[in-house]
């Protein structure tokens, strides 16, 4: 049976997929050198493809990684000297503030409940913290930090350098990206692509940083450090053989989204959230985790069951719809929804149809 997969990532993927890989393999893309000039021309297409839809100033930075977790450990090891500061809400930003710890950098963090938001204005970032990470949308409870509220912090504190996990984010959220410093993806949440490219976005000051770091004998970490990531970047070339097809194909998805109109696919995005929300807040056994609306997510809506998830999602696959089940110490007590452009209106009313029945 046919089956769609509205799964928080990986999650289904954009039906030209297919088509653009095989375009790809016809073309031998699976085995031209990463030094040649035709994977300079597929990179260059890439980088701006992505800068237009997302708003991305010219003279940032594109770096082409392996995955969003590989992104985490490149920022603390390229941006922190002794000590980065942590918004901690949920499993992702927890792996986030783990990783500064493994890596001897004495993470701080402002703590609080999963499933609940901040209140910014009483939050103290300290002086010693030299990087604020944000997971913006936070995958495993469904709650997503207002942009604005993240650009009034960054007023309080200029001159930290603010790092956002936009997993789960992009390309729904628009950042201003002249008010933060840093912002990392993997392709297999909002781009609708198969796993294997992580894609990391950052400005001159965070090179500055690096180098800083790099002149006064810091570990910045070996292949994949900042500075050889930009000098291979401004050759439009990647430090090792990267994933080749995947960077072309996203070229080819944010030049399709670029054209069909990011604005609408944001409205509708929004349109279908607000559909499921006010659906299950009506529902008597499935319903939304996050209470206060403010800090709802529109991307990855995370429900609490009154009974086995098992089973529901059982019933849901048997009708070939595939959802995620909840993140850590919520599975087999939640379940959650990606919504994301590869998503459609029709989708959601065949979704929010079967969840009548249970
Ligand atoms: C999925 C996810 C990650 C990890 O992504 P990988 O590509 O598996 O490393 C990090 N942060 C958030 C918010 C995520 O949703």
């Amino acid at each position: 049976m046919d089956r769609i997969f509205f799964t928080v990532g990986p999650t289904e993927v954009f039906p030209e997929v297919g088509n653009l890989y095989n375009e790809a393999f016809e073309n031998k893309l699976f085995s031209i050198s990463h030094r040649s000039k035709e994977f300079e021309r597929i990179f260059q297409f890439t980088v701006s493809s992505l800068k237009e839809l997302l708003g991305i100033p010219e003279d940032f930075y594109i770096f082409f990684i392996s995955s969003a977790t590989e992104c985490m450990e490149r920022v603390i090891e390229n941006l922190v000297e002794k000590e980065s500061f942590h918004f901690v809400n949920g499993y992702f930003a927890k792996r986030f503030y783990n990783i500064s710890a493994q890596l001897k950098k004495n993470p701080k963090s402002a703590e609080t409940a999963f499933g609940t938001g901040y209140d910014f204005g009483n939050v103290f970032v300290p002086d010693s913290s030299e990087i604020v990470c944000i997971t913006q949308n936070e995958t495993s409870t469904g709650v997503a930090i207002p942009t604005d509220m993240i650009y009034t912090l960054k007023n309080r504190y200029p001159d930290k350098l603010f790092v956002i996990d936009a997993v789960t984010s992009v390309p729904y959220t628009k950042f201003k990206f002249d008010l933060i410093d840093a912002a990392f993806f993997s392709v297999q949440k909002g781009f609708g692509m198969p796993p294997g490219l992580g894609v990391l976005i950052v400005n001159r000051k965070c090179i500055a940083k690096a180098q800083s770091l790099a002149d006064r004998g810091f570990n910045t970490g070996s292949y994949n450090n900042f500075l050889k990531l930009a000098l291979n970047a401004d050759k439009s070339q990647t430090t090792i053989t990267p994933n080749i097809p995947a960077i072309y194909v996203l070229g080819k998805i944010c030049d399709r989204l670029c054209r069909t109109g990011i604005e609408t696919i944001r409205e509708e995005i929004k349109k279908r959230a607000n559909l499921a929300y006010n659906f299950f807040d009506k529902h008597n056994s499935v319903r939304p985790f996050v209470k206060e609306k403010t800090w709802r997510s529109d991307t990855t809506i995370v429900l609490d069951v009154d009974g086995d998830t098992e089973k529901i999602m059982y019933k849901l696959a048997y009708n070939g719809l595939i959802v995620s089940e909840g993140y850590g110490e919520f599975k087999g007590r939640q379940i959650r929804i990606g919504n994301f452009p590869v998503h459609s209106a029709q989708d959601y009313l065949n979704l929010i149809y079967n969840f009548r029945k249970i």
